[in-house]
């Protein structure tokens, strides 16, 4: 038995990466200097996996931005915008301006664009392919890594995306061909790849191909069939694992079956049925062995050896331990570094702490469960076994997760809970008779400008540098100032500005009862990008009102209609490390009581309007298609629940972006919020189409300026956009309002937007 890790976390314990990026990028540092901080990464997680006792452990997993990047230079996909740069910049230049744009010295080329690997929330940048598209090994990183690693004395197992992945990966940035079509032109350099390697003397591979867990057209199949039998054809030799991961093989699981390659690794996390499925087809080739994915790699939660032990066993009884290897669900690279680093955290209590498990941990799990299944270690004699038995019995019965009275509730939810007192058409009436607004109203997505300023307020407050008093202080003038902007400018509904917020999730989940926060439990989200996702680790229940006092204040200072600001139930689950002692169905709705009851004292408290953010609710879609369905069912109702609470005439909305509505605009329309905004200016109103064609009835606000950019739009472009949602929407139901919140921009150009902003919708009034 062996043990395999699929990839580790490239970022640094302490972030180092990140740091050492953005110096370089600022011109604090040269790029010997960056290339050191790379280095000495790669040699701390191959040393660090080396002790706890890994066998197979990966190289090329490391990347300065992005693995996807990293093997479009590896392959010579350069779009044709970089090609003037490729000549004249250090292949290092080149690479950051692909993932960044960049602009001096006269140059300047966007960047590529970026999207999110599968349903994680890390991005990668999406390779682009031309229809005479050429392929050849530009850079030989993956080589290097290797060598560096073999003169360190370890001998690595070289990880890299696999040619089907990566070409349905990218996009055809021109007509007339399918990427696909491009496998006879791409595989050669793979070979070329895999014969350096195996000059090198390489004995394992990994090769990922995740799209083995979506639902494939047949033609996506025979390339797989005919790619791995290609490269067996070639390289007999070298050991090929094929790494499938975040889903199930479903239907492609026969293709898979037949493979000449010489381990598969299953992700027994995400599909716990797979080593059933593939054991009971009779159908797995003596040839080949399995790499079991029995510890979490996308979550932060202790493994449970009894169950994974059970699995493990059922494999090696049916196949001998031989054939058999241990490993996490999925690359590393989607867990924070090192769980011993969260020290001097009051919310992490001792007994939380004993449940959790990040990267460093779970790479010593692996091994452990190695020890244990091969009877290395007898289980009976183990402390490291006790420990886990008892924090694993301890998460299940303790008081600090379960909530009888959180779970009462959820038990007796009764169909009326989800739903408003009347249908659209009645409640819309209402809501114009006491809302009382103009034709084309206008209104802003919730956060201002968060100033430096503003963030060292918070700061000075945390540090207690400033008291709650001064700190609250600060908050209300700043807050008065914006509703007084947006007054003067003659905007219809206003916001309060969210300048008490840290982030849309984190300041809800501080105020909810079974949120905890690491210190440190950063994750790559893009680039130096990292996240810190709040942990729900037990029932979640509102103690106090969250969000009134603000609203309250800003409605206090003005007669127009301040609209309540909150984030949904969908959101905040998907945009934190969720409990998986219960299915997040069961967390969401819980979530989605506690927003409710803030609806409700929002109401209460005066406030006519409420928007409820849903941003994540398309990001949560499970990758295969036949369980769209019920994730749809259960994410849609927490969303009703959370809005259902109010009277007919208090107007709800909602939020979303980043989103390509046509396959869920159904799904959308069954949300039934009043109003819905929504991206759309950077497609010029095709995200739109889908709610024309599906002739979405209740009311819109297409986004009429892309909040991404410093650049300040005319009234004149504003318009053409209205004209354009005028034609396929019912003026009636239109709203005008930017593309998403305001807080990454500046007050200079957020002033100016807003004026031509709301300059358009007179226009568009006027004409009426
Ligand atoms: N209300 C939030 C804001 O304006 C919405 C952010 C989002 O959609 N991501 O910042
Ligand atoms: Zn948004």
């Amino acid at each position: 038995m062996k043990t395999n890790n699929l990839g580790y976390p490239r970022i640094g314990s302490n972030r180092e990466l990140k740091k050492a990026c953005e110096s370089y990028w600022a011109g604090k540092i040269s790029a010997e200097e960056l290339l050191t901080v790379g280095a000495t990464i790669r040699k701390e997680n191959w040393q660090l996996q080396v002790e706890a006792g890994i066998d197979l452990i990966p190289s090329n997993d490391f990347s300065f931005y992005d693995q996807v990047l990293d093997l479009s230079l590896t392959l010579g996909v350069i779009p044709k915008r970089y090609q003037g740069l490729a000549k004249t910049n250090s292949t290092i230049d080149l690479y950051f301006a692909m993932a960044r744009g960049s602009q001096k010295e006269g140059q300047d080329v966007v960047a590529m664009e970026m999207t999110k690997w599968f349903d994680t929330n890390y991005h990668y940048i999406v390779p682009e392919f031309t229809k005479d598209q050429e392929f050849k090994l530009f850079s030989e990183k993956i080589i290097d890594e290797f060598k560096e690693a073999n003169a360190l004395g370890i001998a690595t197992k070289p990880v890299l995306i696999g040619p089907v992945t990566y070409l349905l990966l990218g996009k055809e940035k021109e007509e007339g061909f399918h990427r696909i079509d491009l496998i006879d032109k791409l595989l050669p350099v793979y070979f070329e790849i895999l014969q350096k390697l195996e000059d090198q003397k390489v004995e394992w591979i990994q090769f990922d191909e995740p799209f083995l867990a979506l639902n494939l057209t047949d033609k996506e199949r025979n390339a797989i069939t005919y790619v791995y039998n290609e490269i067996n054809k070639r390289f007999p030799k070298i050991k090929l694992i094929l790494a499938n991961y975040f889903d199930c093989f479903g239907e492609n699981l026969d293709t898979v079956l037949a493979l000449p390659v010489h381990t598969l690794h299953l992700d027994l996390v995400r599909c716990h049925s797979q080593l059933d499925d593939i054991l009971e087809s009779g159908q797995l080739s003596s040839n080949v062995n399995l790499s079991l994915g029995v510890v979490d790699g996308r979550n932060i939660w202790k493994n449970d050896f009894k169950k994974s032990l059970a699995l493990i066993k059922k494999a090696t009884n049916a196949l001998g331990e031989n054939r058999i290897l241990i490993a996490p669900s999925c690359s590393l690279i989607h867990s924070p570094c090192d769980l011993e680093l969260e020290t001097n955290n009051a919310t992490l209590t001792p007994e939380i702490k004993q449940w959790l498990a990040f990267a460093k941990q779970k790479t010593e799990e692996i091994v452990l469960l190695k020890y244990f299944a091969s009877n290395e270690i007898d289980i009976s004699n183990s402390i490291r076994f006790e420990e886990n038995t008892i924090a694993n019995e301890n998460r299940k019965t303790s008081a600090l997760i379960h909530n009888d009275a959180v779970k009462n509730r959820v038990a007796s939810i009764t169909t009326g809970d989800d739903q408003r007192e009347n249908p659209f058409s009645i409640r819309r009436k209402k809501q114009i008779d006491v809302l009382n607004l103009p034709l084309f109203p206008t209104t802003t997505i919730g956060s201002f400008p968060q100033t430096t300023e503003v963030r060292s307020w918070r700061a000075k407050f945390k540090k207690g540098e400033l008291n709650q008093q001064q700190y609250d202080d600060l908050l209300q003038k700043e807050t008065e100032e914006t509703i007084r902007f947006q007054e003067k400018t003659g905007i219809d509904v206003l916001v309060h500005g969210e300048f008490e917020r840290n982030d849309m999730v984190e300041y809800f989940g501080e105020q909810l009862d079974g949120f905890t926060f690491t210190k440190n439990g950063w994750v790559q989200s893009y680039g130096s990008r990292c996240v810190k996702p709040p942990v729900i680790y037990g029932d979640v229940s509102r103690p106090n009102p969250m969000t009134v006092k603000w609203a309250e204040f800003a409605q206090s200072l003005t007669p127009k209609w301040v609209k309540g600001m909150l984030t949904g139930p969908v959101t905040i689950l998907q945009w934190s490390f969720v409990r998986n002692d219960q299915p997040r169905s069961e967390t969401c709705t819980q979530i989605a009581l506690a927003i409710r009851d803030e609806v409700v004292d929002l109401e209460n408290a005066g406030i006519k309007i409420i928007q409820i953010d849903e941003p994540a609710i398309r990001e949560g879609l499970p990758l295969r298609k036949e369980e769209w369905a019920t994730y749809l069912d259960w994410a849609v109702k927490a969303f009703r629940i959370s809005a259902s609470g109010v009277k007919d005439d208090t107007q709800i909305h909602t939020h979303m972006c980043y989103s390509e509505f046509n396959d869920i605009i159904q799904n959308i329309a069954d949300m039934d919020a009043d109003v819905i905004t929504i991206e759309c200016s950077r497609s010029q109103m095709e995200l739109l189409d889908a709610f024309a064609d599906f002739n979405y009835p209740n009311e819109i606000g297409p986004g009429v300026y892309d909040i991404h950019s410093p650049r300040v739009p005319s009234s004149t472009e504003m318009v053409k956009l209205l004209e354009k949602a005028s034609a396929v929407i019912p003026l009636d139901q239109l709203w005008v309002n930017p593309d998403c919140g305001l807080k990454t921009r500046h007050w200079d150009e957020t002033k100016k937007a807003l004026i031509e902003m709301v300059a358009a919708a007179q226009e568009m009034r006027i004409a009426e």
